[in-house]
């Protein structure tokens, strides 16, 4: 495995790869990496002839009172998982070098970005979608790996990709969770022993969601509620958001009709974690 640095290095070895016919995976990350990670890694090498993780740890998609500097972080840790995992290249730029002095071209997006994370996180996506669209360009790939952990993030790549032409197949990677149901993040380092316990609320609301809809509940706000109990039954955490939305126009449905996005994030302690259920059949999320 090779580890690049440099921008210009990585954009020519992409476009010599390119030249040679040969197919590219991505898998773009913030480091830190779990079973989750590495999933997506062996997924884009069943897709590709050669793999490209990146690790950057954007700055631009993190509020000025979120958590970039206490990130978690762990270089050789990581670099190790990326060469167990098959990984051609691991492209570890600086901060200074993919977003050079005075750059003021960004890729926004004015309506699904607004939304959900979006509502709670301003500006978080258009760091997400301006670092993403410099990461195609520098890494060229022909198949991009996201996950569905990050549901609104690969809804909105996948609308990056079709809005701007970018030759880029998106594919996206089930939900990879604890034995008991914990969706894998870097973040959950953050938690003490107790908020792990506490941290289950999220896969356990979803899960109470998924067992009433299969009960014959369609109504939203019959389902928000009892998720919404469940959650604030643990005294470490808060709700941020809840929402039962249409997959593909991200809207909020009172009924569910055939599909639905439930999607919810959670303070615990100092926190915020995510999950998400798509119904009708929990297609690429893994609930116990
Ligand atoms: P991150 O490093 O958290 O920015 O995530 C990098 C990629 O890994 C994104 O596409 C995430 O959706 C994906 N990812 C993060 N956690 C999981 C998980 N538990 N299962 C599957 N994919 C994940």
């Amino acid at each position: 495995m090779r580890i690049l640095a440099s921008v210009t290095e990585m954009q020519a070895t992409a476009l010599a790869w390119r030249r040679q016919g040969r197919r590219i995976g991505f898998v773009p990350t913030m480091g830190y990496l779990h079973e989750g990670h590495l999933s997506l890694i062996a997924l884009a090498r069943q897709q590709a002839d050669v793999v490209v993780v990146s690790l950057f740890v954007n700055p631009t998609q993190f509020g000025p009172h979120e958590d970039f500097e206490r990130y978690p972080r762990d270089w050789e840790r990581d670099r190790q998982l990326c060469e167990k995992a098959g990984a051609d290249i691991l492209f570890a730029p600086a901060t200074g070098d993919m977003y050079a002095p005075g750059a003021t071209v960004v890729v926004d997006e004015d309506q699904l970005s607004r939304m959900l994370c979006g509502a709670s996180r301003p500006g978080h996506f258009r760091g997400v979608l301006t670092v993403v669209a410099k990461l195609f360009n520098l890494v060229q790939p022909d198949v991009a790996v996201f996950g569905q952990k990050d549901a609104q993030q690969l809804r909105l790549i996948r609308q990056l990709v079709r809005d701007l032409n970018f030759p880029v197949t998106v594919i996206a990677a089930p939900i990879i969770r604890e034995p008991d149901g914990l969706a894998m993040s870097s973040r959950n380092k953050f938690l003490s022993p107790e908020e792990r316990r506490q941290a289950l609320c999220l896969s356990r609301a979803l899960r109470l969601a998924r067992d009433l809809y299969r009960r014959g509940e369609r109504r939203s706000e019959t389902l928000k509620s009892e998720m919404t109990s469940l959650i604030s039954a643990h005294a470490a955490t808060r709700l941020d958001y809840l929402a039962i939305q249409e997959p593909d126009t991200l809207l909020p449905l009172a009924e569910i009709g055939t599909d639905a996005l439930i999607a919810l994030a959670v303070w615990v302690g100092q926190t915020r974690l995510i999950d998400n259920l798509l119904l009708p059949d929990d297609r690429l999320g893994n609930l116990p």
